[in-house]
């Protein structure tokens, strides 16, 4: 369905040239659900934004190639990739309320992708306007299609980015936190509805979040994404069972338990600087395993498992760590 292979991209800027994704590769099958986790600033957005073609304009990408169903995207027309874009892969960007547009309708704003990508006629166009609306649990569509953004709800504009992303039946949708700012009632509606669509549409999805818990039922693989570069990659439960990179762990380790209360532990440090080229490991100088070695060339992936891949040189090390214990046993 898609494929990712060794894309960078770079960003410029009056302070050099930010590398804000260095030799990304992995796959999506359809039907699949594949989730990209990482903290902030490690390069979510900008990957989502790759595949759509919608870099920043300060942004491009300087090697790879992405393709969908065997096609390269880099050698689209703007106008394949206009008809692309919402037809076959829809995209549910970051905020969504800044996505819609707040002067005009939103029953209105779905009608406009409906008109664009399908023939139908205005009466058909408005009753699938209201069906989508429906289909993403709007308990009064005909109310909320005659809204304008600011008179709904955070979880509304929510959904209403949904069923703009939705009214063409895309066979790759790319949620880029689909749930981030929602209050816990509204998160759950929303994964709600991301379930019934995985069932109904057998949609393939790309699931970015820094929400691991969210991940963990949800996607069938996951790849973690530090700084840039794929840290980890694999089944959902081989990486979350198996953690096999400092990064993961740090990461699987910071997640809240609810049942136990326990406080969020940060993994301690910042993501360093994406405008100096990396020598060695990305994470090297926040890992507590770090040698000399790791800060040292360059790290490739290196499998686990069948399937499970992780970028690091003190695997042996890191596996036989109790913290991995602890978390395979939680
Ligand atoms: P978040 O979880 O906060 O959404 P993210 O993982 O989506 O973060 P990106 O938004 O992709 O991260 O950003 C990756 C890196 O690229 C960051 O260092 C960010 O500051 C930088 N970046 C993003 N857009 C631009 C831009 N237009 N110009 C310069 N740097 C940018
Ligand atoms: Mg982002």
């Amino acid at each position: 369905m898609l494929s990712v292979a060794s894309v960078s991209v770079e960003y410029a800027t009056k302070e050099g040239s930010v590398k804000a994704l260095r030799h990304v590769s992995f796959d999506i099958q359809p039907g699949e659900v594949f989730g990209l986790a990482g903290e902030s600033g490690s390069g979510k957005s900008t990957l989502a934004r790759a595949i759509l073609r919608a870099l920043d304009d300060n942004g491009s990408q300087t090697s790879g190639s992405i393709q969908y169903k065997g096609e390269d995207l880099q050698n689209l027309s703007p106008n394949a990739l206009r008809s692309l874009r919402g037809s076959d892969i829809a995209f549910v960007p970051q905020e969504p309320a800044k996505a819609l547009n707040p002067s005009i309708e939103v029953g209105e704003q779905i009608a406009e992708t409906i008109r664009e990508h399908q023939n139908l006629s205005e009466s058909e166009v408005q009753s699938q306007t209201i069906e989508m609306l429906r289909q993403v649990n709007i308990s009064d569509p005909d109310y909320c299609a005659e809204s304008y953004p600011h008179e709904l709800s955070g979880g509304m504009k929510q959904r209403v980015a949904f069923a703009i992303g939705l009214s063409c039946n895309p066979d790759l949708l790319i949620l880029d936190e689909p749930t981030t700012g929602l209050d816990v009632t509204t998160e759950g509606k929303v994964l709600q509805m991301i379930d019934d669509l995985i069932e109904e549409f057998e949609t393939s999805i790309l699931f970015v979040t820094h929400n691991l818990g969210v991940l963990a039922e949800k996607a069938d693989r996951v790849g973690i994404l530090y700084a840039g570069e794929i840290m980890e990659i694999g089944a959902t439960k081989d990486v979350f069972t198996n953690p096999s990179n400092p990064y993961t762990q740090g990461l699987l380790a910071a997640v809240p338990d609810i049942d136990r209360d326990v406080e969020i532990e940060a993994i301690p440090g910042e993501v360093p600087d994406l405008s100096a080229a990396p020598t060695g490991c990305v994470f090297a100088d926040r890992c507590e395993f770090a040698t000399e070695e790791c800060h040292e060339g360059s790290i490739d992936l290196e499998t686990v498992t069948p399937g499970h891949e992780t970028r690091c040189r003190r695997l042996e090390t890191v596996q036989s760590d109790p913290i991995q214990a602890e978390l395979r046993d939680a």
